[in-house]
């Protein structure tokens, strides 16, 4: 693969951390006096799961779930599988999901439905980016950092073909085919 030329980033590092810790202060305010259990779905969600939870002013337990969406091609698989699992049961538990973008919202869905078989006592979303536009499904996200038009994006944990993750900003990448 050919080596690509990023235009500007869309959401700066400056952008990102502001408005990351005004979604702690959120998260934190909403869940005083509760154990909360905040879960990453990986890989994409790893960079913003970081940032995310140290702007949480609370002593909160992370997990993680890994979950594929997209293959190496970028395109919709359609349904959700399972990669790896939580560690623990969540049966009764306030829980909060890190997702790094919807698009379809195929994946919060199937995440959704999967974890709510689990018992949780409560089960909220949240997204560092929503593409509203691309929507099959209707689901309600939480907490959202950034509202972004219908452009594929990378870096701050998102791929193409697992690379661009480690970008320390959000940026378009063009020509890449959706479906
Ligand atoms: P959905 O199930 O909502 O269609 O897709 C969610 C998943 O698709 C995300 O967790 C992410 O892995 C992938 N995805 C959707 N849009 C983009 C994008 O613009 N860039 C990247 N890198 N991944 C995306």
């Amino acid at each position: 693969m050919s080596e690509r030329i990023f235009g500007k980033p869309i959401i700066t590092q400056v952008e990102m951390q502001r408005r990351i810790k005004e979604l702690g202060r959120r998260i934190s305010i909403d869940y005083e006096g509760k154990d909360l259990l905040v879960v990453g779905v990986l890989k994409g969600a790893f960079a913003f799961f970081a940032d995310l939870i140290r702007a949480i002013r609370l002593p909160v337990r992370v997990d993680f779930i890994m979950v594929s969406s997209y293959g190496v091609k970028s395109k919709s698989a359609g349904r959700v599988k399972v990669i790896s699992d939580l560690t623990a049961d969540i049966a009764g538990q306030d829980v909060l999901i890190v997702e790094d973008i919807v698009d379809s919202g195929l994946t919060v869905n199937s995440l959704k439905k999967n974890l709510l078989s689990r018992r949780p006592k409560s089960l909220r979303f949240c997204a560092l980016l929503d593409k509203q536009e691309r929507r099959k499904i209707d689901v309600v996200i939480d907490y959202v950092g950034f509202k972004i038009p219908n452009k594929y994006v990378v870096g701050y944990g998102l791929d193409y073909q697992d690379k661009y993750r480690n970008l320390p900003y959000i940026a378009v990448l063009e020509n890449v085919d959706e479906e």
